[in-house]
């Protein structure tokens, strides 16, 4: 199906526009409709407001009998959709602040990790970990569990320590790992259900440069008594194949460039790449990151794609599944023998593993998780049709989806999954009683 036609029979029906009389801030309120990036979701309202200070943010929700969050509109379903008014705090000032000692940074909210990565490498500092892009909000990308790779590295929400969020009341409240315990690991994967986030503080450690080399062809066979070795082999591992073949189309290593080098010409039956390589083998590598071994800054390197880069939409679905690290190799062997039915519809497929965290609503909730996801040509007559094929396939794993990607799990499922979510539940009821936050996809699968 041409994407044109796909994008209008997924389209919701739009709701009349009007102004917002909210002089202090700057309100879209477009005749046009507001669309996701991947462009295969219309929001139910294009009513945004943009607020450009927590105050502004502050009398927005204290307006509103309903409003949502938006941060730069990359989750593929309806977790961020409302019918009523957005409110946005991306385009706010950045308000970058280093804490003396040089261990946090406490940002805006609607910062992308893209503006905030160059400038804490110029003062000395990093990020644990990056997204494959570097152009999502600080706030939405933790909402959701957001990952990148590396056996060692939690997802980005665990290199949160403190957050400052409005309530549905108006009231800002302020949550730190230090100090809130348990109620702030129930914070940090918000779900955009608990309030609008206006600051983030983040741990930082001092910067440094990495290398990425990619291998080519490796057998799919040597994962199943090297699984540990290939994930050991590099600070931020990911596999990408289309399983149509018996390979491993791509295996990348991502390293400090302080630590031994992982750079042997031929690598448990794959090959070292001699050119720069994009995760989809036939499209040129123009907007990816420098492989090859050049060493870069760290931010240039765990992304797979250049800031510079910006796609403004992208003609694709994505699907992610996380499984307990114990059962990464069945479960991927168990993908791989779908080959024949996923391949037709699939751009290409990613290996990853994530460390363990204490965050309530994160898939990875104490325990190491790897994680299989699938970037679709956009036909989502097709895909809709796969992804419960996928998931029964995943179902003996303990397969949980990504918390922004396309699903077709059914919402009794997250109970078994989430042993928080009772708990969550109630934390959403408190700041938010009269449900100012809902919206259908939290009332379907997590609020009840
Ligand atoms: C091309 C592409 C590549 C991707 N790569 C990865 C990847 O490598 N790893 C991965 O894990 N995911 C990846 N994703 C998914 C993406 O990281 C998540 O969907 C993420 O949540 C997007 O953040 P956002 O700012 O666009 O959020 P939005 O889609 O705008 O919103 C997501 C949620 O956050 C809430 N929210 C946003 N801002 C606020 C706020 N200020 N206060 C309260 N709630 C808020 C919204 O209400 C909503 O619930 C990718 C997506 C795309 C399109």
């Amino acid at each position: 199906m041409k994407k044109r036609t796909f994008l209008k029979l997924s389209s919701a029906l739009m709701t009349a526009p009007f102004l917002s009389p909210l002089a202090s801030c700057s309100t879209e309120s477009k005749a046009e409709t507001l669309k996701n990036w991947a462009g295969n979701l219309t929001y139910s309202t294009s009513q945004l407001d943009q607020a450009k200070s927590v105050q502004q943010a502050q009398e927005l929700v204290k307006k509103y009998d309903k409003v949502k969050a938006l941060g730069t509109r990359h989750c593929f379903n309806k977790i961020a959709d409302t019918d009523e008014r957005f409110v946005s705090l991306v385009g706010a000032p950045e308000n970058i602040d280093i804490a003396p000692d040089g261990k946090s940074v406490t940002v805006n909210s609607g910062i992308k990790y893209g503006e905030l990565s160059p400038y804490l490498h110029e003062k000395g500092f990093a990020l644990h970990n990056l997204a494959s892009l570097p152009h999502i909000s600080v706030a939405g990308a933790i909402a959701t569990a957001t990952h990148g790779s590396g056996e060692k590295n939690g997802n980005l929400a665990s290199a949160v320590s403190g957050l400052e969020m409005i309530t549905a009341n108006g009231e800002v409240v302020q949550l730190s790992r230090e100090t809130d315990g348990e109620k702030f690991n129930a914070a940090v994967v918000h779900l955009g259900a608990l309030g609008v986030l206006t600051k983030v503080t983040l741990d930082l450690q001092p910067t440094f440069l990495m290398t990425q080399y990619v291998y080519e062809n490796m057998p799919l066979a040597q994962l199943q008594d090297h699984f540990d070795e290939i994930q050991a082999s590099g600070y931020s591992v990911s596999l990408f194949t289309n399983w149509q073949s018996q390979d491993i189309a791509e295996v990348w290593v991502k390293q400090r460039a302080d630590a031994p080098q992982m750079d042997e010409k031929e690598w448990l039956g794959a090959t070292l790449a001699t050119k720069d390589l994009h995760p989809i083998p036939e499209l040129s590598a123009e907007n990816c990151t420098a492989q090859m071994g050049v060493p870069g800054p760290w931010y240039e390197r765990m992304p797979h794609f250049k800031m510079g880069f910006t796609p403004s939409s992208g003609d694709e679905l994505q699907a992610e599944y996380f499984v307990p690290r114990q059962n990464a190799v069945d479960a991927i062997m168990a993908i791989a023998r779908l080959g024949d039915q996923v391949g037709p519809y699939l751009l290409t497929s990613e290996v990853r593993a994530i460390a363990a965290d204490d965050l309530w609503m994160s898939p990875c909730y104490q325990q190491d998780c790897v994680t299989i996801h699938f970037t679709w040509k956009p036909d989502w007559p097709g895909v809709s049709k796969l992804l419960p094929i996928v998931e029964r396939q995943l179902a003996p794993y303990s397969a949980r989806p990504h918390w922004g990607k396309l699903f077709s799990m059914a919402p009794a499922e997250f109970a078994k999954h989430y042993p928080k979510l009772p708990e969550f539940r109630s934390m959403a009821k408190e700041y938010d009683p009269q449900g100012k936050f809902r919206n259908a996809f939290l009332e379907k699968n997590i609020l009840g």
